[in-house]
């Protein structure tokens, strides 16, 4: 069964009685090339665990399943569990669990069924949750070796974007921090049923082992970026003032030492020198605590 034909998608949700819904991101992958193009740029290993985000009829998870040793599949919809169970019947080692992403244990599964290989968390993602699902497992620490997704072309752009650009903002310094980040594919509106309004890219995100900057402490780090990318027309020292409490003279002393003039917009400023602003903030809270 060439599950990526359109014909193949649309007798099983007439077989099934299955509905697309709208409201879930469904638009399902029908190109051969770029299907076996995300799994090889996926990097599965014999021994690696897959997770997948949002398997809809099982395109990605049936060549992930020929791939890997193990693949978990998540899909929210439990309309489209009967239909993976007959798309998928051929693989043992793959598991369907009709959850929601945001509200899975993944450091549980892996705990569960990483048998030793890589940790490989791939998928179309639902381009209504894409960033909270990767900064999800970000931010969780999920012990994943790469985050291989698709997602709409502008969210990607915004991930991988470099000081200074008008689109580089918190998501991309996260991402940036955690991970390096590679564009392994451009994605054309026209190879999905149904057909979304956006183009698409895929980016591998592969998990540092060790964080690119030094924190002393993590928390102060996101608060800064947070702080410093919600007004971008403001200056570095407007938009920080206030950050864990601090003054806008403390601010200036902060900058001073950190050498960065306070003129500057916080799109210019790149992880090391976000990292040494909240360095030398967790010391002047330290330093001013009655
Ligand atoms: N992987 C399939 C493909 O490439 O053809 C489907 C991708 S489709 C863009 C996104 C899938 O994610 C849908 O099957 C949708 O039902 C599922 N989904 C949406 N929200 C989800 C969530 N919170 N947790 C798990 N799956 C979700």
């Amino acid at each position: 069964m060439k599950l990526y034909a359109p014909s193949t998608i649309k007798e099983l949700k007439e077989r099934h009685g299955f509905r697309l819904s709208k409201s879930l991101g469904q638009n399902f992958l029908t190109d051969k090339n770029i299907i076996d193009h995300i799994i090889e740029d996926s990097l599965i290993g014999e021994n690696d665990l897959v997770i997948e985000i949002g398997p809809g009829i099982g395109v990605l998870t049936a060549e992930a399943a020929r791939a890997a040793a193990k693949v978990i599949a998540i899909e929210i919809d439990k309309g489209l569990i009967p239909i993976l169970r007959e798309t998928l019947k051929e693989y043992d080692n793959v598991i369907v669990l009709n959850q929601d992403v945001l509200k899975t244990d993944l450091k549980a599964l892996i705990q569960e069924h990483g048998r030793g290989g890589k940790v490989r968390i791939i998928g179309n993602l639902p381009y209504y949750i894409t960033t909270p699902i990767i900064m999800k497992i970000l931010e969780d620490q999920i012990p994943a070796d790469s985050i291989t997704a698709m997602m709409q072309k502008e969210v990607a752009d915004r991930i991988k974007a470099a000081p200074g650009s008008k689109i580089y903002g918190a998501l991309s310094v996260a991402v940036q921090y955690y991970c390096t980040v590679e564009q392994i594919l451009s994605v054309p509106r026209e190879v999905f049923v149904p057909q979304p309004k956006v183009d698409s890219a895929v980016l591998r995100m592969d998990v540092r082992r060790e964080h690119p900057v030094e924190l002393a402490d993590e928390n102060m780090f996101f608060q800064c970026i947070k702080a410093g990318f919600e007004q971008r027309r403001k200056t570095l020292l407007n938009s920080l003032t206030g950050t864990a409490g601090i003054s806008k003279d403390g601010i200036r002393e902060i900058l001073a030492a950190a050498g960065i003039n306070p003129a500057r917009r916080p799109e210019t400023l790149d992880l090391c020198e976000f990292a040494a602003i909240a360095n030398l903030m967790v010391d002047y809270t330290k330093d001013h605590q009655e």
